[in-house]
């Protein structure tokens, strides 16, 4: 029997532990602080940046999010980020990618205080990852380690194969599952847009990982039985009115979705990779619930760092 990991569980999980910490650190009279800032309007990164803020209510941090026009200059953006590096309250901030076309991002990151940045962006941050010595583990990354944990799934001695090199999935997964630490000790293939037969390097993994942002690229014909498979992906496409999939489909996006017009799936076509996993993450449900608990994760780890206080994160 296929174990189809329930992310909303896990993440669950997570967040009950975070609001033990929350405690500790309300006992000794802190408040994590967690900002967002956004740029223009794009309409879905509004909605991962509202996400984003009733998490952190929902725990008992404080949210505060911070609205800029579409085509603020840069210097505004700057002053912004300098005021939330002087804030003692805000621990932890993001600026929402993507930004608008006058901003360059990565100029944006590199101007966030590093003991603030929670996604684990700025290149002292990657430094540290890529040593060995994280200070914040990026979070979907990191999310996908707890995801394997939570199926047991060790991934020391396995063979791994992740489908794809980004800045904020690929790369810092194959940092932290290559490393000589608990949850690591993995032996690494990175595929990308470059690689040839792809399907070798997936069907000669133990654990796949699809974070491509390509619907449904890996199917069951390219995986081994047996392997465990996380599907990073999420991918609106338009809603399917065709009867024989929305009645086979095990993993289709809810009803909602499909009256707007759109449905979310993975990188993995699901119903025919569940047919050889051995466990596997679904779209929605998977991967996404838990990169937002380990920003939690995150901001929680900032305000025990900068206010000196032990949580047993
Ligand atoms: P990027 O676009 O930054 O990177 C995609 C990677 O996939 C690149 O390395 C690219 O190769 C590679 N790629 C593209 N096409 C192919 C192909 N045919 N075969 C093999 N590799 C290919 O994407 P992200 O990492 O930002 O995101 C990936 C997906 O994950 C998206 O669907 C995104 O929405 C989702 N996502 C989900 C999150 C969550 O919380 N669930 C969080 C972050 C992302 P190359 O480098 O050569 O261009």
């Amino acid at each position: 029997m296929t174990n189809v990991i329930d992310g909303n569980a896990v993440a669950d999980g997570i967040r009950a532990d975070l609001e033990d910490c929350v405690d500790t650190l309300d006992n000794a009279g802190v408040t994590p602080g967690l900002a967002t800032v956004l740029v223009g309007d794009d309409p879905a990164s509004e909605t991962y940046v509202s996400m984003k803020q009733r998490d952190c209510e929902e725990v008992g941090m404080n949210g505060i999010h911070v609205e800029l026009d579409g085509d603020a200059a840069p210097d505004e953006l700057y002053d912004t980020i300098d005021d939330l590096n002087d804030d003692s309250s805000v621990h932890g901030y993001l600026v929402q990618d993507p930004v608008p076309d006058q901003i360059d991002y990565r100029e944006v990151i590199r101007r966030i205080d590093p003991a603030k940045d929670v996604d684990g962006f700025h290149p002292e941050n990657v430094g540290r990852l890529v040593a060995g010595d994280a200070r914040f583990k990026p979070c979907t990354p990191h999310g996908v380690q707890k995801l394997l944990d939570a199926a047991d799934v060790d991934p020391e001695g396995k063979d791994v194969t992740i489908v794809g090199r980004s800045r904020i999935v690929g790369k810092p997964l194959a940092n932290l599952l290559m490393q000589k630490t608990d949850g690591g000790n993995a032996t690494v293939t990175v595929c990308h847009s470059r690689t040839q037969d792809l399907a070798e390097k997936t069907r000669r993994a133990d654990i796949v990982v699809a974070a491509v942002g390509a619907p449904e690229l890996v199917d069951g014909s390219m995986l081994s039985e047996g392997t465990t498979v996380i599907d990073v992906g999420v991918n609106r496409v338009d809603a399917d009115t065709d009867e024989q999939r929305s009645s086979s489909s095990q993993n289709s996006s809810s009803s909602d979705d499909t009256e707007k017009g759109y449905e979310l799936v993975g990188d993995v076509e699901f119903d025919s990779a569940k047919e050889k996993a051995s466990a596997i993450t679904p779209v929605p449900g998977g991967v996404g619930p838990m990169t937002r608990a380990m920003l939690l994760y995150n901001t929680v780890k900032a305000a025990s760092q900068q206010e000196d206080v032990d949580v047993s994160l």
